[in-house]
């Protein structure tokens, strides 16, 4: 199907505002990963929103132009329509209109592949469906069919709105349910859990390609210069330089102007994140909307409440970067470690610096194993640092790193 894109920026834009241009161009992208042709993205100037048709009428015309000489099948906007700017600009325009959010739920339910994530889907596409609901009578027709009639009056309304609320409320037991579940999973997974490190960043730095990378490349994690190619989260094992083990998760990517009700959708991956000891931050160097994509996601994690875990900031795709942005100052300042998901260069440094940073609180322990504790011996392999292994008379002498909190499970788990 073919597309034609528009985003409508105003001439005073406040500070903070996503740049339309880069909005826009993103839009595309979006568009181009939803499988959409893109006849061509137009950024349209107003002084201020029309509130019936967003645009104005002689831009409209030139539009409507535009996509039949283009055999435009469909028009995007990149700024959330409300119902009746909707309406009419599908009337005017003689197309299909649909706007970012609604490009995004349509993605998003292509690409969910757990039931946990189908779920959040349609929870997010109910949201979205209510809030284009409220008050907003006409439209309600049209949604359900009942175009010519004169429209469902307030009492209907009602009735459609309570029916959403419903729908929500129920999916969201069924998510807690699932949640539930995997917290169990979480726990009784190990009674001594591995250290736990989430991969976050905008769409498209290479998340993926760098646990995939990290993994040694055995599991083909999707990895697609498209955005939002992961939906579900991915958590592979790692091994770090001294021997021990991290656990890695591979989140759903950031982006401006990520509806809210998506953000809350995508809670599951997010969730992963929350339990995470340490954050690794892919940034695209090879973007020139790096600093754009790097306040995105840090505004996304302060929202999220994740501020305060660790950060490692890993620049990715030194292979394609432009020379000066390797050797800025302002990014030498963050301590940053460079790399190449693609080729691999600086996996060594990176990996170094994990391991520096979850085992920075840790301790030395000794413990004293009876002999057959093989079982035992290995749970201390994986979720510790271990130094020696002495297998004498008495048992297995192991000397290792690991927290406080890891340290007493251990001992428990050897007593017991
Ligand atoms: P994600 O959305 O953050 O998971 O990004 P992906 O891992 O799917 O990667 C997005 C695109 O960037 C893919 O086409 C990758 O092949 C490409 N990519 C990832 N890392 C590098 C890198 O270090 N160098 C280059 N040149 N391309 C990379
Ligand atoms: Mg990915």
């Amino acid at each position: 199907m073919r597309a034609l894109l528009a985003a409508a920026a105003v001439k005073k834009r406040k500070r903070g505002d996503p740049d339309p241009a880069v909005a826009l161009e993103e839009l595309g992208r979006l568009a181009e990963t939803a499988g959409i042709e893109v006849l061509d993205k137009l950024l349209i100037k107003v002084s201020k929103y029309n509130p019936s048709t967003l645009i104005g009428s002689g831009k409209l015309e030139e539009l409507k132009k535009l996509a039949a000489e283009g055999g435009a099948k469909l028009a995007i906007f990149d700024e959330e329509l409300s119902p009746a700017q909707q309406r009419n600009l599908e009337r005017v325009l003689g197309l299909p209109v649909i706007d970012r959010t609604y490009l995004i739920l349509e993605i998003f339910s292509r690409r969910a592949r757990t039931r946990e994530g189908k779920l959040q889907v349609r929870m997010a596409r109910f949201s979205y469906e209510l809030s284009h609901l409220t008050g907003k009578g006409a439209a309600m027709g049209q949604q359900h069919g009942m175009i010519g009639t004169r429209g469902p009056g307030e009492r209907q309304l009602e009735y459609y709105r309570r029916e959403l609320r419903d729908k929500i409320t129920a999916l969201g037991k069924e998510l807690d349910a699932i949640r539930e579940e995997r917290a169990t999973q979480r726990g009784g997974r190990d009674s001594v859990p591995m250290p736990q490190v989430a991969i976050v960043g905008y769409t498209n730095s290479g998340k993926s390609t760098l646990l995939d990378r990290l993994t040694g490349r055995k599991h083909a994690i999707y990895a697609d210069d498209k955005l939002f190619a992961t939906l579900d989260p991915t958590t592979k094992r790692v091994r770090l330089p001294g021997g021990g083990w991290a656990l890695l998760t591979d989140t759903v990517g950031f982006i401006q102007k990520l509806p809210h009700n998506l953000v809350a959708a995508f809670r599951s991956t997010l969730e992963e994140t929350a339990h995470a000891d340490l954050i690794l931050h892919v940034h695209d160097l090879a973007s020139p909307h790096m600093k754009l994509q790097r306040d995105a996601v840090r505004e996304t994690l302060k929202e999220l409440d994740l501020a305060e875990i660790p950060v490692i900031n890993v620049y990715n795709k030194t292979d394609i970067a432009p020379e000066h942005r390797v050797n800025a100052e302002v990014l030498r300042k963050m301590r940053p470690v460079f790399v190449s998901a693609l080729t691999g260069s600086g996996m060594k440094e990176l990996l170094a610096r994990v391991e520096a940073a979850l085992t920075a609180k840790w301790e030395e322990h000794e413990l004293l194993l009876p002999s057959g504790a093989q079982k035992m011996l290995s749970v201390i392999y994986r979720t510790a640092l271990v130094k020696s292994a002495a297998y004498g008379e008495k048992g297995i002498t192991v000397r290792f790193r690991a927290t406080k909190e890891n340290f007493r499970r251990i001992a428990n788990l050897a007593q017991g």
